[in-house]
């Protein structure tokens, strides 16, 4: 086989989603948006209903129509976009829950499909997605008639536990919604790390499932596995790849392997990423075309048949603070290409 192999570790995810639920008294949903941040939303989110989740989000209708088909009927999809344009047919056959944004999409909503579930997404100063003070002050009694299933907001900086932001948008979100007697949720992952004054009722973490930053404590959700496809002599002086960027310094062992760019390995990465070999670690040397990457492993002393790119001693963090970046990024970047295999006990 020549593609990269993304192993991803159904349990991990699982045990994440149940050390998050354990610190909260709140009900603990999961966000599996972008296709549970590159892992496959079927299978992730047929793993958590198993263990008992019961509410689920995405950021588009399209992900919520997928989500839908692998989880069959039963479980709440919440759709952050709201409730779009185009998106009624979808909402209404799928059973998909909009968390509705603006007036514009409260009257699309209502005068749509009239009955069917919904939320509401209060912007409380992050200026990207809800209603702020004005328009849900206008609107909050005609809504609350219609009996909201949620009501929700989003931490600008929750993954800054001193930030003013945080209990900033706190205030701000119980004054928006103290005394309404609907369910509300407020923290994402580093929203439940701020303590329970944040939670609320439902919590809903994404990057926690992954154990990633914020949730330093969590496991790993993913393990990637590169082939070599060939490994050559070099003498000293040569030089490797594109632009001649690397120069042997000494007779030289390289190794190519069959994963590039194209994969999600940011070329940004070029000159400051390491593979492993077990516990060995090996500099990649050269830049990161779209499909190769070059490895220097003299100093293994054997031609690997496979280098470790993510896995026990390089996790998504490491790999985003040498790319100058956030594991989320790193994650959802991971392509298709790389061949996904699932891992459960
Ligand atoms: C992405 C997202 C989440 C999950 O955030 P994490 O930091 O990955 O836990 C929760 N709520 C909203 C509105 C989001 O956009």
């Amino acid at each position: 086989m020549s593609s990269g192999t993304l192993t991803i570790d159904l349990d991990a995810i699982v045990a994440n989603w149940r050390v998050l639920a354990a610190q909260t008294r709140a009900e603990c949903g999961a966000v599996l948006k972008a296709d549970a941040y590159g892992t496959g939303a079927a299978r992730a989110a047929r793993a958590l209903a198993r263990a008992g989740c019961r509410r689920f989000f995405v950021a588009m209708a399209e992900e919520g129509a997928a989500l839908r088909e692998a989880l069959g009927p039963g479980p709440e999809i919440g759709v952050f976009a709201g409730h779009m344009r185009g998106d009624t047919d979808m909402i209404g056959d799928l059973g998909l829950t909009p968390m509705l944004n603006s007036l514009e999409q409260l009257t699309r909503h209502f005068e749509s499909l009239p009955g069917h579930p919904f939320g509401i997404q209060l912007d409380t100063g992050m200026n990207r997605l809800g209603m702020e003070w004005d328009e849900w002050a206008a609107v909050a009694e005609v809504a609350l008639a219609q009996g909201p299933a949620l009501i929700m907001s989003h931490l600008a900086c929750a993954d800054e536990p001193d930030h003013p932001m945080n209990p900033y948008q706190l205030d701000l979100f119980h004054q928006m919604t103290d005394g309404l007697g609907v369910p509300r949720s407020l923290a994402a992952t580093g929203g439940i790390l701020l303590g329970p004054d944040y939670h609320f009722d439902l919590v809903r973490p994404g990057i926690g499932l992954h154990g990633a930053a914020p949730f330093a404590g969590g496991h790993p959700s993913v393990h990637l596995a590169l082939p070599v496809v060939q490994c050559r002599d070099l003498a000293r002086g040569e030089v490797v790849g594109y632009g001649n960027s690397w120069q042997a310094q000494r007779p030289s062992r390289i190794a190519t392997v069959s994963a590039g760019y194209a994969d999600g390995i940011l070329r940004a990465l070029s000159g400051r990423l390491r593979l492993w070999h077990g516990d060995r670690p090996c500099p990649a040397v050269g830049r990161i075309s779209m499909d190769l990457i070059t490895v220097d492993v003299t100093d293994l002393g054997e031609d690997p048949e496979e280098l470790t790119l993510i896995g026990p001693h390089q996790g998504v963090d490491d790999l985003a603070a040498a790319a100058g970046t956030i594991g989320y990024e790193i994650l959802t970047s991971l392509s298709p290409r790389l061949v996904r295999r699932y891992h459960a006990a």
